[in-house]
């Protein structure tokens, strides 16, 4: 009887397991990899889509009010969101997901930055002063990025622990195996000489060693002058490329004029999760984005 007591009485006080996690997902790469690490446990919302720049978006009254629900707020960080961000922090008025809160996750922080710059000059366009932010484009970040979500999954909703790992080990299992399946496809585009128009692909180029001969852009961010552009195109003469990369996201003027000038192969990219049709999640958007360059070079 004593026991059945015992029992009963823990039923009451043991606390239910925390409802969904509430996630807040600046860029739809975030939200896909948290729903890959939360299941049924989380619910997701992302502040854009694989077609909007995520540097530049608006701290709009429908994004503040989702802000102010969330228990857990990730994005890039490394000042990716540095125009949009904090003000968007601040108005929601909630703590749980200020720096330095356990619901603050800023996924550059798991990865080893490249092109960070020598000097500052903020006349240079949007320079990304911590470094290069544009950290998804390649798969081996991800999977950084994977195993420290999960852990601070588990340390926000400790009831379900286990099942994030069990989650966090599913996925590192599944993509380590895509990973070794991209690099197989992709072994051919080694050395493939490559004009960007943003700097978007550092990480997909080091991974892949595809070889960035030059930029379109100038400023970072800034639409090329005509000027800018010529400069590109004498460059060329020199060191000439097979393909220019452009983002779905962003208008493709610069690189069009590019390929009106010379033999180049355009090539528009996904970017994210949601960049086109084809990349519904993470693994499509790796599929998608090594088939496109592939077929590109054929
Ligand atoms: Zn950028």
């Amino acid at each position: 009887m004593k026991k059945l007591i015992y029992f009963l009485l823990s039923l009451v006080i043991t606390s239910p397991a925390m409802a969904e996690v509430s996630i807040f997902a600046c860029e739809p790469e975030w939200a896909a990899l948290s729903r890959q690490l939360g299941g049924d446990k989380v619910t997701v919302f992302s502040a854009t889509t694989g077609l909007q720049d995520p540097h530049y978006i608006q701290a709009r009254p429908s994004l503040i009010s989702k802000a102010r629900r969330a228990d857990l707020l990730i994005c890039t960080g490394a000042g990716l969101e540095a125009a949009w961000l904090p003000l968007l922090q601040r108005k929601s008025g909630n703590p749980a997901i200020q720096e330095g809160a356990s619901g603050y996750f800023m996924a550059s922080n798991y990865v080893r930055l490249s092109d960070i710059p020598t000097s500052l000059d903020r006349s240079q366009g949007h320079v990304h002063a911590a470094g290069n932010p544009h950290i998804q484009t390649s798969p081996l970040n991800i999977m950084q990025v994977a195993k420290a979500l999960s852990q601070r999954l588990q340390d926000i909703d400790s009831a379900n622990a286990d099942f994030y790992q069990q989650r966090g080990d599913d996925f590192t299992q599944r993509w380590q195996a895509a990973i070794t399946k991209w690099q197989q496809q992709a072994a051919q585009l080694k050395g493939l000489p490559v004009v960007v128009q943003h700097n978007s692909w550092s990480y997909l180029f080091d991974w892949l060693k595809l070889k960035k001969v030059a930029v379109l852009e100038a400023k970072p961010g800034v639409p090329p002058t005509i000027n800018d552009l010529n400069k590109v195109l004498n460059q060329l003469k020199k060191t000439p490329a097979k393909l220019v990369i452009h983002a779905a996201y962003q208008p493709s003027r610069a690189t069009d004029w590019l390929v009106g000038k010379t033999n180049i192969t355009k090539v528009t990219l996904p970017f994210t999760v949601g960049g086109n049709k084809q990349s519904t999640d993470l693994f499509s958007l790796f599929d998608n984005t090594i088939q496109l360059l592939v077929d590109a070079t054929k």
